[in-house]
């Protein structure tokens, strides 16, 4: 069996059939996992500096050296990096004195963090299987973003204390702006808010918890809030699957979301799992947090320093050079700091081309997890999963080019 690192349910039940080599079949993918399999032959990334294609050494001295003579580099990205490139680059970051951050910086990272540190209660996706009842998707999409989740894990399956199936056994609830894929399916539970609604719909739901009536103008959405707080009380095993929606719309207010997971806790058993996208972002912040004491946003300039200035969206005013390893940052950042980021010397490593790679001075092309390189990973829920090669290929693991700039600096 391989392991999809498409999503960060890292499916390890996928079966291939080769020819001639070359994967001629495979069972299990979703979409989304089918397409990482057909992006081993899309827009592989070349070795190259200031565009001009250049052997694999020859880029791994020029990164060398355009991080070993910055000031104040940033290293950035890791979430599509295994546990053991991600500690490597750690150490890294550490030789260069230089700043380090990853994608939950600007996602799920204030989830995660009370997660990994045991201020949220959580637990596995086989423990959603097997025992839970209740299911809340609250900004979330698993059936666009993590599309095996709902199948293998939390509403459809089968499992220990769950043998009547989800129509009778388990109830699913969604929340959010929009009627996403995942609503139709959890269509008699859904709970459409107004962007942004969500600190009133948390306040609304705290209230029919109390036994309280529901400061809410709209009369059926107040019924609905009241008929919920009930079915939220009589769940035996429930589960918060909170998403980017959810995290968005609260922004400087997400504190507001642990009044509420305590009194689910008071009221029945509730556990939480943030819905993460890239495939080993827990990996990295319990990597971090253990290294340092701290998920993301880490400067090693001065001893181990921590803060919102070493946050990747405030670093870049400061670094004079950039390496990005597994990320599109172009895209994912606003325009403005986008700017900022064309004009900062990057290496860029991965192992397609995006519009990061396009911008940066030294480009060094990288091996793609599962498929062409092995390693392990942490799911979503922090299960490590193992990974092995399934084709040989001539590129290189992230280990390998990590290992390599590490002695050239
Ligand atoms: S759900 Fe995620 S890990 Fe599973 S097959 Fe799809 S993309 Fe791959």
């Amino acid at each position: 069996m391989a392991v999809c690192t498409g999503c960060s349910l890292l499916c390890d039940d996928i079966e291939l059939e080769f020819e001639d080599g070359k994967i001629s079949l495979t069972k299990n993918l979703c979409r989304k996992g089918e397409g990482r399999y057909r992006s081993l032959r899309e827009d592989r990334l070349v070795p190259a500096v200031d565009g001009a294609k250049v052997g694999f050494d020859e880029a791994i001295s020029r990164a060398a050296e355009l991080l070993g003579d910055a000031e104040n580099p940033l290293l950035f990205g890791w979430s599509n990096s295994s546990l053991e490139a991600q500690r490597i680059g750690i150490d890294l970051a550490k030789k260069l004195g230089a700043t380090i951050d990853d994608t939950s910086s600007f996602c799920q990272g204030y989830l995660m963090e009370k997660v990994l540190r045991g201020e949220y209660p959580t637990c596995t996706l086989d423990e959603v299987r097997n025992f839970a009842d209740v299911l809340i998707y609250w900004g979330s999409d698993p059936s666009s973003s993590q599309p095996r989740h709902m199948s293998r894990f939390s509403y459809f399956p089968r499992g220990e204390k769950r043998q009547r199936g989800y129509d009778e056994d388990r109830t699913a609830i969604a929340i959010d702006v929009r009627k996403s894929p995942t609503v139709v399916i959890a269509a008699d539970g859904f709970f459409r808010i107004p962007p942004g609604g969500d600190a009133e719909f948390i306040e609304a739901l705290l209230a029919a918890l109390g036994g309280k009536i529901p400061k809410v103008k709209d009369k059926k959405m107040k019924k609905k809030i009241l008929k919920l707080g009930s079915t939220l009380r009589k769940a035996e095993f429930g589960v918060v699957f909170p998403g980017l929606g959810l995290i968005y719309s609260l922004k400087d207010e997400i504190d507001k979301l642990t009044p509420l997971i305590t009194r689910l806790n008071e009221v029945s058993s509730y556990k939480l799992i943030p819905m993460v996208g890239h495939y080993n972002m827990r990996g990295f912040n319990q990597t971090l947090l253990e290294e340092t004491g701290h998920i993301n946003r880490v400067s090693f300039k001065d001893g181990v320093e921590h803060g919102t200035q070493f946050a990747v969206t405030e670093a870049v005013n400061d670094c004079d050079a950039l390496m990005v390893i597994g990320s599109d940052l172009i895209s994912a950042l606003p325009a403005a700091i986008s700017k900022k980021l064309a004009r900062i010397p990057t290496v860029a490593i991965d192992p397609h081309r995006n519009l990061t790679t396009d911008m940066a001075r030294v480009t060094i092309p990288s091996a793609i997890s599962g498929l062409e390189a092995g390693g392990s990973a942490l799911r979503m829920d922090g299960v490590k999963v193992e990974f092995e090669p399934v084709i040989k290929s001539g590129y290189r693991s992230d280990v390998e080019i990590l290992s390599r700039i590490m002695e050239a600096v």
